[in-house]
């Protein structure tokens, strides 16, 4: 099978970086005109460069050897003198070389302009996905890989198209021009020096395409290392607790090892590819060299001509020097950019279906209508699941580990969609609704709220996000207030203003519970999901973490997940799931009656002396 070209083959990701971004390039396009304008003139006094030695040889130095020579192209200097035109071709050298470090200023500013423009949105518009992505995705994905996909591979791309993609496009276009003057000036010599095309071909192609390889290995052994340490860092106290830093440090150290191997390989085999071209380079010069000397002494070329002819070789040859330098680091790039395409080509299984309606402000009736849901293909986790909540009333999910209460309410949310049947709130099913209307209509407070590594005002105030402006204090003090937290709040040093840290690790569990209680209060929602709000709280928090949620939730449709069945009791209605479906269900006082798993579990905490999330686990 024929090869294909090494530089497209070493280029796939750029290129379909490129179509995929060219909209953003369009937008830049008065800047790519001025840059290239000015590449083109840089190209073209990169041609007229070696024209004054030229002169200077054929005219002044050795006159008779260019007498009656064609191509010279010396003929309208006949009648300047030697030293008016000596001064002339000086005067030349600094004036092109001048001109031209001007043009190639504003082509590199400008290109770089447009690189880091493009590159600045492509990033923004990664993050921004990334954002968008179902949690299926990022369930599965690493979260230290994604921050080097949009840090990390995106930086790594601009510096590559500034740096070494951009030069070597230019370089490219100015071989097109010195190709065409080289025939003009001697088309069988031009021909001698392309004649080596094919051996730079064969000496080339393998080699650029080991190091594609290894380039591509050491982006994803980089993608794991960040996937490592970022992984480790997030869970630096289960890591003390369990005392894992040897382990941790171990794999990454390894991680660390290959990572340096394969960078070395890639150095190698790079700096042997640069070696073989040099070789290749002073092969194809000598042959010229030596056959235009010949047609030199045959009187069938001018010494000028010769000199010029070898000028355009040696520029000519940049190009292909600048490739075998710069192919690690356009490989490099082009996995970068595979690895930046593979997440912007994914589409987000939870999105507006088209058509999609703003939600009015819900009453809070929610229907789950024969609803199956699986997050593996085969796997179902809730089967056929079909009940009725009232607007206003609370609902407690219970029942053993895994049997699926958080992914039933997740639905609500619509985080995954179900598999089959349909989830409607008064009366629509909700994937009809744009998601931007429906999430802020729900609030939520998990098992181990995160807290982001701002101040607590903000943190609160998170809560009402969507809103049309950012709430004001009075709100936030209120929402607080409402969850129990003001008092302890305003008793810190810096009152709302305290930057909690990453994870909030500053304050305590049920302060970070209080703390989210009053960022799902703001939210003023018809419907609040609480999963496992109390658990691992002890007593004297918990009794102010559920005086809280019961102000929170008056008046709201609520689902309550917990495995404290005092808390289920006072629900309107019970659900007691197994294995992905709905076992029992009824009020409190009916499920007694009824005697059945709901009863057993109720009597055996009621008589245990300590409380029982252990025992439903
Ligand atoms: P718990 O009381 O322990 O929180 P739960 O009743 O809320 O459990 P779910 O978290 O809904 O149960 O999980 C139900 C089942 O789905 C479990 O078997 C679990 O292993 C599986 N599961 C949960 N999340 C995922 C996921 N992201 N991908 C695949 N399977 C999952």
């Amino acid at each position: 099978m024929a090869q294909p070209p090494s530089l497209r083959d070493s280029l796939p990701g750029l290129g379909r970086l490129l179509r995929r971004f060219w909209p953003y390039v369009r937008r830049e396009r008065r800047l790519v005109t001025a840059s290239l304008v000015a590449l083109y003139a840089e190209i073209g006094l990169r041609l007229l460069e070696p024209w004054p030695l030229k002169v200077v040889l054929d005219r002044i130095l050795a006159p008779s050897t260019a007498h009656g020579h064609a191509g010279s192209g010396l003929h309208l200097l006949r009648d300047v003198d030697p030293a008016t035109l000596l001064m002339l071709s000086a005067l030349a050298v600094i004036g092109f070389a001048g001109l031209r470090a001007l043009a190639a200023y504003y082509n590199t500013v400008g290109f770089a302009l447009v690189g880091n423009r493009v590159l600045t949105a492509v990033r923004s518009e990664l993050y921004s996905h990334l954002q968008r992505l179902s949690l299926s995705f990022h369930t599965r994905a690493k979260s230290g890989d994604l921050i080097v996909r949009v840090i990390g591979d995106v930086g790594f791309l601009q510096d590559v198209t500034v740096t070494a993609f951009l030069p070597l496009l230019a370089n490219a276009l100015t071989l097109v021009g010195i190709a065409a003057v080289m025939l003009w000036l001697n088309a069988p010599l031009t021909l001698l020096a392309l004649a080596t095309g094919p051996l730079f071909w064969v000496c080339t192609t393998r080699l650029s395409r080991r190091i594609r390889d290894t380039a591509r290995r050491q982006r994803q052994q980089e993608g794991a290392m960040a996937a490592t340490a970022a992984e480790s860092i997030g869970a630096v106290k289960v890591i003390h607790a369990l005392s894992l830093e040897g382990s941790f440090a171990r794999v990454f150290t390894g991680q660390s090892r290959k990572n340096l191997a394969t960078g070395a390989y890639a150095t190698r085999l790079a700096a042997g590819l640069e070696r073989t071209v040099d070789l290749l380079i002073a092969v194809a010069t000598a042959l010229t060299l030596w056959f235009g000397a010949r047609l030199v002494l045959r009187g069938a070329m001018t010494p000028g001509d010769l000199v010029v002819f070898l000028a355009y070789l040696r520029n000519a040859f940049h190009p292909v020097r600048d490739f075998a330098k710069y192919t690690g680091r356009l490989a490099k790039a082009s996995a970068a950019g595979e690895r930046v395409l593979d997440v912007l080509d994914r589409t987000p299984d939870v999105r507006d279906l088209p058509g999609a309606v703003p939600a009015p402000a819900f009453r809070g009736a929610v229907r789950f209508d024969r609803v199956s849901f699986a997050y593996e293909p085969g796997r179902p986790v809730l089967e056929e699941i079909d009940c009725e909540i009232l607007p206003g009333h609370h609902v407690a999910l219970v029942g053993p580990s895994g049997s699926g209460k958080s992914t039933l309410v997740s639905l609500i949310l619509r985080l995954y969609d179900p598999t089959a049947g349909r989830v409607l709130i008064d009366g629509r099913d909700i994937r009809d609704y744009a998601l931007a209307s429906l999430r802020p209509q729900i609030s939520v407070v998990l098992q181990d709220s995160l807290l982001f590594a701002t101040t607590i005002r903000d943190n609160i105030a998170y809560g009402a996000s969507g809103g049309p402006s950012p709430p004001p204090a009075e709100a936030v003090e209120a929402a607080a207030g409402l969850a129990n937290a003001h008092a302890f709040v305003a008793a810190l040093p810096q009152g709302y203003d305290t930057v909690v840290g990453e994870r909030g690790v500053t304050l305590s569990h049920g302060q970070r519970q209080r703390i989210a209680i009053a960022r799902a209060a703001i939210r003023r929602a018809p419907i609040v999901v609480l999963d496992e709000p109390t658990t691992g709280l002890d007593k004297e928090n918990e009794w102010a973490v559920i005086e809280a949620l019961e102000r929170l939730v008056a008046g709201c449709t609520t689902f309550l997940i917990t495995h404290d069945l005092r808390l289920a009791a006072r629900a309107d209605l019970i659900l007691y799931l197994d294995a992905g479906t709905v076992r029992e269900r009824g009020t409190h006082a009916a499920l007694l009656r009824a005697n059945g798993r709901y009863a057993a579990l109720y009597r055996m905490q009621a008589d245990a002396p300590v409380r029982y999330d252990a025992v439903t686990a």
